[in-house]
């Protein structure tokens, strides 16, 4: 059985808007991709909005999923070979572009280590060294290769032991697809938060912008205590934390963020990233894929990515003893709330 923390939201949700009157929203809170997701739209096309959005992250949960021994992602993992749609193949190129970006930090073809540490099965265990070693020597997107089968169809083959999830990007490609649905049906206000990625449309109704909790890495039981609070106008936000999935064994704690350079939870210093970014097509992507990255790399590469670009976007980082670094062109939308911790500026 699932615990319960694995599906508490990563960024806690304050969208709540006092004082003023209330416009009709339209909310529908669903279980898809092993998270909890909730979608809220206000203006006329409200109601079709959400359930559109609804049957869209139902679609592409049955496309991306590595569990549902009826998607691509599950046949090419079983079978090593298997045809993808051109969508499927474009998210795993955009996903091969974010491993090159990030110096491999990022890397769906982590997979079989993720599993050999139980995340994928809830049956935790630390792996020999051995068994990860063997298991690294398949990490890489140059293990996956294509060729075209016709009908916009891109036949995939991954080499032996080479292994494939979209765990850690998955759901930030879902809220781009959200968002386009959303805006589609004439949507401008409202809001979806898919586990730790969310998504603001416009404004709340008192004219302010919507405020998105960042959860306290330091109270991972309690789904609702935050360290500070974003405040968001058509924006992507998506957090990445070692708190979300987790277990103990002989006094050390190990997550399932892993660095592919090592095949261990990575111990990077950090303890969450938080990485926001203008409202534009493929910002969710990216937001859920550098979060991820940025989490492996640590404080310091993390900051001369940012420096660097060419990716737009600001981040919050929260490091193992307390520090909160804000990059700051954010600074002006984040306030510290959280006890204990200090804050920075980045620049
Ligand atoms: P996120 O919550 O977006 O940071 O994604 C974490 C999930 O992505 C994990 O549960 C794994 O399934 C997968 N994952 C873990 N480490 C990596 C990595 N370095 N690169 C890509 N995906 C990863
Ligand atoms: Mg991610």
């Amino acid at each position: 059985m699932k615990h319960l923390a694995a599906f508490a939201l990563a960024l806690c949700l304050a969208f709540t808007c006092c004082g003023c009157a209330q416009p009709k929203q339209e909310q529908i809170q669903i279980l898809a991709m092993d998270t909890v997701m909730t979608f809220t739209a206000y203006g006329r096309s409200r109601e079709d909005a959400v359930l559109d959005a609804v049957g869209e992250v139902r679609r592409l949960e049955r496309l991306l999923s590595r569990t549902d021994e009826k998607s691509p992602v599950y046949r090419l993992n079983q079978q090593g070979t298997a045809e993808v749609d051109g969508e499927v193949w474009d998210l795993i190129r955009t996903a091969a572009d974010y491993t090159a970006a990030t110096g491999g930090a990022f890397d769906i073809t982590v997979a079989p280590v993720v599993s050999a540490w139980g995340f994928t099965t809830d049956s935790y265990q630390v792996p020999e060294q051995e068994t990860l070693s063997r298991l690294l020597d398949r990490v890489g997107t140059e293990h996956i290769r294509e060729e075209a089968a016709g009908d916009g169809q891109v036949r995939l083959t991954l080499d032996a032991g080479t292994g494939m999830d979209l765990g850690g990007i998955g759901k930030g490609y879902a809220s781009d697809r959200v968002v386009e649905v959303f805006q589609k049906a004439g949507v401008t206000q409202g809001w979806a938060a898919l586990g730790g990625n969310v998504a603001a449309l416009g404004r709340r109704s008192d004219g302010k912008p919507w405020q998105v909790g960042v959860r306290d890495p330091a109270r991972p039981e309690d789904a609702a205590a935050c360290l500070g609070m974003l405040s968001l106008e058509d924006a992507f936000a998506v957090t990445s934390g070692s708190y979300e999935r987790f277990f103990e064994q002989d006094g050390t704690r190990y997550h399932h963020i892993i660095d592919p350079a090592t095949g261990y939870p990575a111990q990077s210093g950090l303890v969450s990233v938080t990485v926001v970014a203008p409202l534009k097509a493929g910002g969710g992507t990216m937001c859920d894929a550098l979060s991820t990255a940025l989490f492996v790399m640590g404080e310091e590469r993390a900051a001369e990515f940012w420096r660097q670009g060419p990716y737009e976007f600001e981040m919050v980082l929260v490091t193992e003893d307390g520090r909160v670094l804000v990059t700051d062109g954010l600074a002006d939308r984040f306030a510290l709330e959280g006890d204990g911790y200090v804050l920075k500026t980045l620049s």
